[in-house]
């Protein structure tokens, strides 16, 4: 009879790119097993509750397809055909063709790639020590924050904002452009929490009827790209009716009669012909946020997802700015804490070392930078190899059929350090198996809340499988590259990171589990100013000089408009393009995470495309058949499924499929731009204009 397992839970942090960041509790059976993870009731704002996926994470931390050894290619580039290497095989192949390239053609032509995979301080950002040693391209971070941060910092000056757990203290919760209830879960813990407890209503707005709209008290379903117009119609009936804070507009913000006077056009019924709303849901969400001057904003990323999506976003915090609901508990606008946890990550990313001559690469132009594009190479020369961590761009960059092309070059030589044999793993020349969350240290800290928290080791990887960090250190000492962090271990410099931080010791995060971050109410709820040397809230943006500290200007910077209003700058219709395309998350996965389970993708079927019958009818489109969806940029196939839940003319692509369950093997983001927005660049994912047939 076989010795009982020990069953063991141990804390830990979600490491997934999403804002919740959840504290974890995990069952650890034996040392090499992990059982059915929790979420902690200890920390306040996961308060016990985590999405379903990962609850279930046992079946994706021991899938029987993780890679466990490394890899050589041996047949032609994306054939899928590998021989297994031993690590010493395959480092010393990466180093003689990574010296060869520098050799050739300069460092510049070696692109370190990577994204938020794993949301760990250690091995999402410890890339950037091996490049800035080295002197490879940069990596310009533009795919996920530079349409939402610059629009959030327009007004308020900082990335921070009231404490998410005061939504429990509201007497409105507006859940704007995040579907909670599949991703953040704890958004709707809070929110239904001052529900049951104080009566408070919940407004929840998107551009389709998702599970979070279906809990709230009022859904309002806008056309994509029009949320600046919602926001303004809504400052226009509070101004009209008297519902605004005078005193606090005078004090506190920066041009309130100019900014009142440019809003007397902006009616409910111009806001109507813009966003598909009805004029009274409209009326009716101004009043609610007017009366109830608790209302707390909860503004995510999806509404920034379009070429306007940064005004969009700006005009969204301009609400609670006229009503004045800033000044109290449970009242305000958030987006994220990235500013309350001054890191310092010298040591993790190489900081001292940092070169500024060296060109950074924009991470969203992947494909026109792979294919030679010379504004995206900013004047330089190729890149001849590329080495890529946590992230997945044969799936989730824009432009596919360019990412593709470059990917397919004989001449790119390609290291792939992944978990499972991803749409990018297929196409390198090297694959490196990394091990997952459970099974190395890390440091990680809330987007969408105030803890910051330690992933501590909890039991051995399988096979092979290497941290990102020990591959990072491994290449650098076979590469000759010098630095300080380069000689510690994870551990060692998590403890110098909150140390120098200020945040003591590694031991003292140990004992705790998890260290509340959160600011003084007076400072989230920017009481004594805004973060302008005037402390004034902003209504007026200076966009070229919004304090986005990484953001390069791009798009037309100069067009943006003086104060919030509809920027229509859109992907807008033609009659050959008739329909609005967004490509928004599907429940069960997480980017492109996740894919790889089985209960997953039994939840989630096939790649849909959800289409309103009537649209779908007036171009013989059945439910459940096979439609392709087109523009200039290529075409998709996948299944029209009917949704009631849409503004006429917009189409619901949940994603992010592999390439492989598409009928010819393209995936939904061939049909997105990455034509850089303003004011500092981006994707607008959810601004695609498409036409579709029948198959
Ligand atoms: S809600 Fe987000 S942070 Fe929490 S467990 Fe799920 S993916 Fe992770």
């Amino acid at each position: 009879m076989n010795a009982p397992v020990s069953l063991a839970r141990k804390n830990s942090v979600c490491p997934h790119d999403c804002p919740s960041a959840c504290a974890l509790e995990v069952e650890v059976l034996g040392g090499k097993t992990i059982g059915r993870i929790y979420g902690s009731k200890e920390q306040n704002y996961t308060a016990g509750i985590i999405c379903a996926k990962v609850a279930r994470y046992a079946e994706r931390n021991h899938h029987p397809n993780r890679l466990l050894y490394p890899l050589k290619r041996s047949g032609p580039k994306g054939s899928g055909q590998f021989q297994r290497v031993s690590w010493d095989e395959a480092l010393a192949e990466i180093v003689l063709r990574f010296n060869q390239i520098e050799r050739d053609y300069g460092a510049e032509a070696i692109w370190p790639y990577y994204y938020a995979g794993t949301m760990g301080l250690v091995n999402r950002d410890g890339i950037n020590r091996l490049r800035h040693a080295k002197k490879y391209s940069g990596f310009y971070s533009s795919i996920c924050i530079n349409l939402a941060w610059p629009g959030y910092l327009a007004g308020t000056g900082k990335m921070m904002g009231p404490d998410p757990r005061e939504m429990a203290k509201s007497d409105c919760v507006v859940i704007w452009g995040t579907n909670a209830v599949a991703t953040q879960v704890n958004v709707m813990t809070h929110a239904i929490k001052a529900r049951k407890e104080r009566g408070a209503k919940i407004v929840a707005i998107d551009i389709y009827r998702t599970a979070t709209l279906e809990q709230a008290d009022l859904a309002l379903v806008v056309k994509p790209g029009t949320d600046g117009a919602l926001a303004c119609a809504v400052m226009h009936v509070l101004f009209r009716d008297e519902l605004q804070d005078r005193e606090y507009l005078f004090k506190s913000t920066d041009y309130p009669i100019e900014f009142e006077r440019h809003l007397k056009e902006k009616t409910p019924e111009w806001a109507s012909r813009i966003t598909g709303l009805s004029v009274s849901e409209i009326e009716t969400f101004a009043k609610l946020v007017g009366e109830n001057k608790r209302t707390y904003f909860r503004l995510g990323y999806g509404f920034s997802r379009q070429r306007n999506g940064s005004v969009n976003m700006h005009a969204a915090s301009c609400i609670p700015a006229v009503t004045g609901a800033w000044q109290y508990e449970g009242g305000g606008a958030f987006h994220n804490n990235g500013a309350i946890y001054h890191w310092r990550k010298s040591l993790i990313e190489g900081l001292d070392l940092l070169d500024p001559s060296v060109r950074s690469l924009d991470q969203s132009q992947i494909g026109r930078v792979l294919t030679g594009d010379t504004t995206s190479l900013r004047g330089g020369g190729p890149v001849k190899a590329i080495f890529i961590q946590n992230t997945n761009p044969m799936s989730v960059a824009p432009e596919q059929t360019l990412v593709r092309t470059g990917f397919e070059r004989d001449d790119l030589f390609v290291v792939v350090h992944e978990q499972f044999m991803t749409d990018t793993a297929k196409m390198g020349d090297i694959v490196l198996p990394a091990t997952m969350f459970t099974e190395h240290d890390d440091l990680y800290q809330g987007g969408g809340h105030q803890y910051l928290g330690l992933g501590p080791k909890l039991i051995d990887a399988p096979g092979e499988c290497r941290s990102n960090h020990d591959v990072i250190c491994d290449l650098a000492d076979r590469l000759g590259a010098k630095h300080k962090g380069f000689e510690m271990s994870a551990r060692e410099l998590i403890d110098w990171t909150l140390q120098h931080s200020k945040w003591g010791t590694l031991q003292d995060l140990e004992t705790k589990k998890f260290i509340d971050a959160q600011p003084s109410f007076e400072e989230a709820h920017f009481t004594k100013g805004f973060a302008w040397k005037d402390g004034k809230f902003r209504f007026k943006p200076d966009w070229p000089n919004v304090p986005f500290s990484s953001g390069r200007p791009s798009g037309p910077l100069a067009e943006m408009p003086e104060f919030p209003d509809h920027w229509d700058v859109s992907e807008n219709t033609t009659e050959e393009y008739p329909f609005r395309l967004a490509t928004s998350p599907a429940r069960n996965y997480l980017n492109s995470t996740f894919t790889e389970t089985t209960t997953s993708q039994s939840r989630e079927g096939e790649p849909t495309l959800l289409i309103r019958p009537d649209d779908a009818k007036h171009y013989g489109v059945a439910d459940g058949s096979a439609i392709v969806v087109f523009n200039h940029r290529g075409e998709v196939r996948l299944k029209a499924k009917f949704f009631e839940g849409l503004n006429r003319g917009v189409i619901i692509a949940e994603s992010i499929w592999p390439n492989s369950a598409y009928a010819d093997g393209k995936g939904i983001n061939t049909l997105v731009g990455a034509d850089s927005p303003a004011p500092f660049g981006g994707v607008a994912f959810h601004d695609n204009r498409v036409g579709l047939r029948g198959l």
